[in-house]
C-alpha cells in the first residue's frame, strides 16, 4: 500500500509522524505499546513541534519582525528545530546551551546557521544558567524575541494541537494509556491534556529519570530528587508554567540502565536507534501498560515518544569508552573499547 504524504511547504513536515507498534514492549507488557516516530521530523526530534508553535507565536503576537533573531536556551534538541523553522522563515538563531551535552548536538547546530553560545552546567538558581543566560542575550539584543521553551506554552499547545489528535486518529478513538519523560513538560502535559479532552479516563503517567523532582512531587507533593541520569533533554526540578495544571494520574522512576536496555533492545530487535529519552519513555510505557493488563485490561493501547534519533549520541551512548566511563554497561556489539 502506497501511503506517501505530498507537502507544498517545509514547514508541514513538522508532525503527522508515524506511530508503530513496538514488538518487544508489546510482549513484555502484555498489551500494545505504540511509540510516536519524533526521530522522523526534519531536525530528527520531538522539539521541531514546540519550535514551529513558539515562533508561529511570537510572530502572531507581532513580537517577531522579519529578520529578526530568536534566542534560546537549550539542551540542543530545540535549538535544531528553531534553526530549522528559524532559517524557513527568515529569521535568525543564537542557540545557549550547557557544555555537558552531546558533541554531535553542537555540532550539528553550527552546520544549520545558528550562533551557539555554551556555558558550564550550573543550578537553575544560578543566574550564569543557560536559560538566564539566553534571557540576557535576548533582551540586549535588536528585534530578538527569546523563545522561553520552559515557561512559553506555545510549547505545550503544539502538542494540545497535534500530537495529542494524532495519536488520536492514529489509534481510532482508543487510547487506553500515554507517558513520557519531562523536560520542559510540554510534551506530557500538552498530549495528556489534549487526549483527555478525547476521553478523560486515558491514563496519563509522568516517567521520570533519576536526578529529576517530578516523580516525588507528583507521588507526595514535594519536589525531591534521588540519584543521577545521562539522559539528555529530560529531567526537570521546578513546575515549569507547561507542567502547570498537567493532568498527570501516576508515575515511573526508571533506571538509566533500564532505559538503555530498552535503547539496545530496540535497535538491535526492532532496527531503531533513538537516544536515551526514548528508551526511558519505552521502560515506562511497559510499566503503564503492566499497570494496566494487571486491573484485568489485556486489550490495553499505550503510546509513548520516540523522542529522537540515536545518531545524535555517536560519541556517547553508542560509544564504549564513554558509556564505561559513567559506569553504564556496554552494548555487547561495541566491544570494550
Ligand atoms: N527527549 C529529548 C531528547 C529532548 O530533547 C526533550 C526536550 N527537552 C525531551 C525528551 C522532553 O520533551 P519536553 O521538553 O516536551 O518535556
Amino acid at each position: 500500500m502506497i501511503n506517501a504524504p505530498v507537502r507544498s511547504d517545509t514547514l508541514d513536515l513538522i508532525g503527522n509522524t508515524p506511530l508503530v507498534l513496538l514488538s518487544g514492549p508489546s510482549e513484555a507488557a502484555g498489551c500494545e505499546i505504540w511509540g510516536k516516530c519524533e526521530f522522523a521530523n526534519p531536525g530528527a526530534s520531538v522539539k521541531d513541534r514546540a519550535a514551529l508553535w513558539i515562533i508561529r507565536d511570537a510572530e502572531a503576537r507581532g513580537e517577531l519582525q522579519p529578520g529578526g533573531t530568536v534566542v534560546e536556551g537549550t539542551a540542543g534538541n530545540t535549538g535544531i528545530g528553531i534553526a530549522l523553522v528559524a532559517n524557513a522563515l527568515g529569521y535568525k538563531t543564537v542557540i545557549v546551551m550547557p557544555d555537558n551535552q552531546s558533541r554531535e548536538k553542537m555540532d550539528t547546530l553550527r552546520a544549520l546557521g545558528a550562533e551557539l553560545v555554551t556555558v558550564p552546567p550550573t543550578k537553575f538558581a544560578d543566574p550564569n544558567h543557560f536559560v538566564h543566560t539566553s534571557r540576557r542575550i535576548a533582551e540586549d539584543m535588536e528585534n530578538a524575541v527569546w523563545a522561553n521553551q520552559f515557561d512559553n506554552v506555545a510549547n505545550r499547545r503544539a502538542h494540545i494541537e497535534s500530537t495529542a489528535p494524532e495519536i488520536w486518529e492514529q489509534l481510532e478513538g482508543r487510547v487506553d494509556g500515554f507517558t513520557c519523560a519531562a523536560g520542559t513538560g510540554g510534551t506530557i502535559s500538552g498530549v495528556g491534556m489534549g487526549l483527555k479532552a478525547m476521553d478523560e479516563n486515558v491514563r496519563i503517567a509522568l516517567t521520570d529519570p533519576h536526578g529529576a523532582a517530578l516523580y516525588s512531587y507528583f507521588a507526595t507533593g514535594e519536589l525531591k530528587s534521588e540519584g543521577t541520569s545521562v539522559a539528555e533533554g529530560i529531567g526537570q526540578g521546578r513546575i515549569t508554567a507547561n507542567l502547570e495544571d498537567a493532568p498527570i494520574d501516576t508515575q515511573f522512576r526508571i533506571s538509566d540502565e533500564e532505559g538503555l536496555e530498552w535503547v539496545a533492545r530496540l535497535l538491535r530487535e526492532e532496527g531503531l536507534c533513538l537516544g536515551l529519552s526514548s528508551g526511558i519513555n519505552v521502560a515506562g510505557a511497559v510499566a503503564l501498560g503492566r499497570q494496566l493488563v494487571a486491573e484485568g485490561r489485556q486489550d490495553a493501547r499505550v503510546a509513548t515518544i520516540l523522542c529522537d534519533t540515536g545518531f545524535r549520541y555517536l560519541s556517547t551512548l553508542y560509544n564504549a569508552e564513554w558509556l564505561a566511563s559513567k559506569n553504564l554497561p556496554v552494548f555487547d556489539w561495541l566491544g570494550s573499547s
